[in-house]
């Protein structure tokens, strides 16, 4: 079987994947691994889509996927995950800023040490600190603690995985911030980090602005509701649902018993519509029953969509039959 598949997105990246491919075929030639370069092109505009098909042409180790349009990085990888054939993958970025010298290591961390992913750490950052270097430190900390994954990189482009992982994962969105999680959540816990070398980007400018903070953000709070409550959206939505309508019926029952205890006692009661605490337990009911039926509709979807992977097997003793 081949030892290694590098898969790299690229995006507007003409002027680094000459340099890129003759550095990668050094490193494998030198350990002499059978491998194989999977350059998934999104929707380039620039010249990348003539100089990688001319390498394809020249080298059978290189393959091309060209995009139709810029769907973005997690799309990209998605796209070299479902054709890569070695036994481990590999993804860098194009630009340079991933050192090829380290997939040896990477690729002996998989076979030898048998982790499921090993996800690159750049320790020494080349990047700009103040829009990059201090957010991203912050937002590795909320990802790690959320998941409970030690990782001080989630975002790094250097990843290796065991083939299995690759297949298994469905990395979609902006997804590819958190695929150590989405391994996780498939069942392969056994993540570890490699300290690599960085370097700053060469040539162009970073695909991703300032919203890539943002967007992360909002994308962990899925990943973290997907990974907790995705298979039974009910106990999520009907626990909260549950515990409105009960803050709002204890909040009722006590306007109501409070004005019949005054009427009954001759004392002086106010109209209930005009305390203000009825139209707080009104609300508290109605968003209640809201969430409830936000539950409901998450059952229902999930019971009928046919498609959705409820779970993986690793292996069976029995076959299923093909009709
Ligand atoms: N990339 C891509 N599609 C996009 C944006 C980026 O394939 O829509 C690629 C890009 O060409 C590079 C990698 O993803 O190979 C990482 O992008 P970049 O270097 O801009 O990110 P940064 O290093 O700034 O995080
Ligand atoms: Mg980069």
């Amino acid at each position: 079987m081949m030892q290694i598949s590098v898969v790299i997105p690229l995006y507007n990246e003409e002027a680094s994947i000459h340099e890129l491919h003759e550095w990668i075929l050094r490193v494998m030639t030198e350990h002499q691994f059978t491998f194989e370069i999977i350059f998934v092109n999104d929707g380039s505009k620039d010249h990348s889509e003539k100089i990688l098909n001319q390498l394809a042409q020249q080298s059978e180790n290189v393959h091309v996927i060209h995009f139709l349009k810029n769907y973005g990085k997690s799309q990209a990888l998605h796209a070299g995950f479902k054709v890569a054939s070695g036994e481990v993958v590999i993804t860098m970025d194009a630009d340079l800023q991933d050192n090829p010298e380290e997939i040896p290591e990477l690729y002996q961390m998989i076979v030898e040490e048998k982790f499921d992913l090993v996800s690159g750490w750049k320790k020494v950052r080349h990047d700009a600190i103040l829009t990059k270097n201090i957010p991203s430190k912050l937002f590795n900390k909320v990802a790690s603690w959320t998941s409970g994954i030690k990782l001080h990189d989630f975002n790094c482009g250097l990843k290796a995985y065991k083939k299995e992982v690759v297949k298994c994962i469905d990395v979609k969105g902006e997804m590819h911030r958190y695929i150590p999680i989405l391994a996780k959540n498939e069942g392969f816990d056994k993540i570890g980090e490699k300290v690599v070398k960085h370097q700053a980007r060469k040539y162009g400018t970073t695909k991703f602005g300032a919203e890539r903070f943002l967007h992360g953000f909002l994308d962990l709070i899925s990943v973290w509701f997907f990974t907790k409550f995705g298979k039974r959206p009910m106990h999520f939505f009907g626990a909260l649902g549950g515990l409105m309508f009960f803050i709002g019926f204890l909040a009722t029952a006590w306007i109501g018993i409070s004005k019949i205890y005054k009427l009954w006692n001759n004392q002086p009661a106010i109209l209930v519509t005009n305390n203000p605490w009825f139209y707080i337990a009104l609300t508290a009911m109605i968003i209640g029953v809201l969430l409830f039926i936000a539950g409901f509709l998450g059952e229902l979807i999930l019971n009928n969509n046919q498609h959705t992977q409820r779970y993986q097997i690793k292996n069976s003793t029995k076959q299923s039959e093909k009709n």
